[in-house]
């Protein structure tokens, strides 16, 4: 399975391995949705934006020993999980569901999840004999064979195989071929060599070894093992392209045909490997880093048969470890959660498999989520908010002084053809053919895995079907899709704090109206701007608008390329350049819808509050997120987002209406002098 390239979320969700989920102890008392007691009113509010809304809570707040980082989305997600286990308590014990029902594959699943007597009791036996069809590889035709069984059901070792919409033609699904391979997080882990990143290596290098020890290695060939796939890796490393070039949609279109793909990487034996796949002629293909796929033809030509057989051997170790018996369980975690993410201890067995389960079935747990949890009224309030902001987005579009009357009329064209998802879809992915059973927990996810790959690629050469959902219901994230010129917003999300149906209007346009205009945004920031209203890859701007967007586009990039994030690590600029641009834009858009209503126009405060500043302390109080320092010095390197600290003070502090609203003066600190200044939409 691939991972989209083009779903611009409104938050990272869980990296590496384990789902992060979340417990909760808050301070927040009824009608007081501005939370109070969070503040630190010692802190100007013209000085730091973020310290003076939420100031007490980080400091008194401590990160529970089970979390990497902890705050509002981890509380909701926490909340979501709870819900979702009340749910199953419900199935109970029973064992006569329709099978093939939402609550036979949700039931069973959960049931072999936390058969932990048995899952210990197994030990490794659920990979064995794929470890030992694995071992009995003796020639490139046997590696090929394994290679494409491991991608179907594992992980995606070298590269990845699936299908997506043809980003010029976003109504014909092709196949499409991607950089992977690789256990770190990222290249550069292989590739740098600072403290923290050799620390991360070794500790990496470590795990290698102790997994191959506990499949009965001894340590000196665990050893060799471990340092073969690491030299493996690092070549992988080596030819994959930069996150920060990832994000360039020209740069990783590269349409071809087989026989152009075979030229490119001739010792790769690309017909036999699309034979082995079940799409023996998958027509073009979208080879997304071309350099990285040549590289693919030197591994094969020139590593020995017996690496690659250790490689094959651990990404099935790596990518089933979480759902072994303890001895893996830990060893991944040791690596994963603690080094990776400085989680302290590990989620309690139910919520880890909720999260599997989430994350193999999620559409059927979504099913039984919205049925109890999402209120057919808050569909329609939350469709209301989004027209709202719709009006108000248009409204600054004919208003922006910086781009042409041409390009102003594409743009509005582009924003009444947003296609709005709100809650959960109106057609349910249908898992006919996938049998979830009593036996196996790894059974089941290896079942969920295989059949769920071989959907996608059945996709290849097929239309597209805009009705599909990339998120399931219950998740507490949005997204905007180019492709399809969409905003998706999820039950999981239309929850307090960020959506209220109680609350007043500068709670729910400073919460989750400003995360509706974050995801507009995303249409118009450096990635999404290079789409058309159809969803296709199409320049629509005048030369000369495309210059002056860039321009400002520079301005954000440098604000945030001094933003320190922890230690001596600061934010990259680039990397979380659209989702800086879609912050910024989402709070004005919101904004400017707030202005419409009554209680704006009132002027009227709440809890001493003026409608404008509770805006902006709704708006904090959704980002009111701490990280632990492991994670947060992961997160620079991998997410486009930037830590909530600068997605609060980085687009306040380029908001007019916000210094208005706090009295905030040339020379403040939330006030960004003004060359340099930004304001795009
Ligand atoms: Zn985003």
């Amino acid at each position: 399975m691939l991972i989209s390239k083009f779903k611009f979320f409104l938050l990272i969700t869980a990296f590496a391995a384990g789902v992060s989920t979340y417990s909760f102890s808050g301070t927040k008392e009824s009608g007081d949705e501005i939370n109070k007691k969070d503040m630190d009113t010692t802190v100007s509010p013209a000085v730091d934006f973020f310290e003076y809304a939420d100031g007490t809570w980080l400091k008194n707040t401590e990160i529970p020993a089970a979390f990497s980082g902890w705050g509002s989305f981890y509380v909701l997600r926490d909340n979501n999980l709870n819900k979702i286990k009340g749910i199953l308590a419900e199935l109970g014990t029973k064992t006569d569901y329709p099978k093939g029902s939402s609550e036979q594959f949700v039931g069973d699943f959960y049931y072999t999840g936390m058969d932990s007597a048995n899952i210990e009791k197994q030990g490794f036996k659920p990979i064995e004999k794929d470890l030992a069809e694995v071992n009995s590889i003796v020639d490139l035709k046997g590696f090929y064979k394994e290679l494409v069984y491991i991608q179907l059901g594992y992980s995606n070792p070298l590269f990845a195989f699936g299908s997506g919409a043809d980003a010029k033609n976003s109504k014909q699904n092709i196949g499409q071929i991607e950089q992977s391979g690789l256990g770190l997080p990222d290249r550069d882990y292989y590739l740098k060599n600072d403290d923290n990143t050799k620390t991360i290596r070794d500790k990496y290098v470590s795990l290698i070894k102790e997994s191959f020890v506990l499949i009965g290695y001894d340590a000196d060939k665990a050893a060799n093992a471990a340092n073969s796939i690491l030299a493996l890796e690092t070549q992988l490393a080596k030819a994959s392209m930069s996150r920060v070039d990832q994000r360039d949609p020209q740069k990783i279109y590269h349409k071809m045909t087989v026989k152009e793909l075979v030229s490119l990487s001739p010792d790769f034996e690309w017909n036999d490997y699309f034979t082995l796949t079940g799409v023996p002629e998958p027509g073009d293909i979208n080879v997304a880093e071309p350099d990285f796929i040549k590289e693919i033809s030197n591994v094969v030509k020139t590593t020995p048969v017996e690496t690659l057989k250790e490689y094959l051997k651990w990404n099935i170790i790596r990518s089933a470890a979480p759902y072994l018996s303890d001895a893996f369980v830990q060893a991944n975690f040791e690596f994963y959660g603690k080094a990776l993410n400085g989680t302290k201890e590990m989620q309690p067995r139910w919520k880890r498999v909720l999260g599997t389960i989430d994350g193999r079935i999620g559409m059927e747990l979504g099913k039984l989520f919205v049925k109890q949890y999402f209120p057919p009224n808050a569909k329609q309030r939350a469709m209301e908010l989004v027209h709202n902001l719709m009006a108000s987005l248009k409204v600054r579009i004919e208003n922006l002084q910086w781009m042409s009357p041409a390009t102003k009329e594409m743009a509005k064209e582009k924003l009444a053809a947003f296609t709005v998802k709100i809650g959960y879809p109106d057609k349910w992915k249908d898992y006919t053919g996938l049998d979830i059973n009593r036996e196996s927990y790894f059974g089941n996810i290896l079942s969920a895995s295989i059949f769920e790959t071989k959907k996608d690629l059945a996709k290849i050469g097929k239309p597209v079907d805009k009705t599909e959902w990339g998120m399931t219901p219950q998740t507490v994230n949005a997204y905007y899709n180019p492709q399809n010129n969409e905003i998706v917003f999820p039950a999981g999300i239309l929850q307090p704090p960020f959506f209220d149906k109680d609350a007043d209007d500068a709670i729910n346009y400073g919460g989750i109206g400003a995360v509706i205009g974050h995801e507009m945004t995303h249409g118009f920031d450096d990635e999404g701007r290079q789409f058309d209203a159809d969803g296709n890859m199409k320049d629509w701007w005048t030369a000369q608008d495309g210059e002056k967007f860039d321009q400002r586009a520079e301005r954000i990039v440098n604000q945030f390329d001094n933003f320190k994030a922890v230690d001596t690590l600061n934010v990259n600029g680039h990397l979380t350049e659209g989702e800086n641009i879609a912050d910024l834009g989402g709070i004005n858009v919101s904004f400017d819808a707030f202005k419409n209503t009554e209680e704006f126009k009132s002027g009227n405060p709440i809890e001493g509050f003026t409608p404008a500043q509770r805006f902006f302390l709704s708006y904090a109080n959704i980002w009111k997120i701490k990280d632990r320092p492991e994670r947060l010095k992961l997160r620079v390197k991998v997410d486009p987002h930037s830590p909530e600290h600068y997605r609060v003070i980085g687009p306040l502090s380029n908001t007019p209406a916000f210094w208005d609203a706090f009295n905030v003066k040339p020379g403040d600190p939330m006030r960004m002098p003004d060359d340099k200044l930004v304001n795009i939409w």
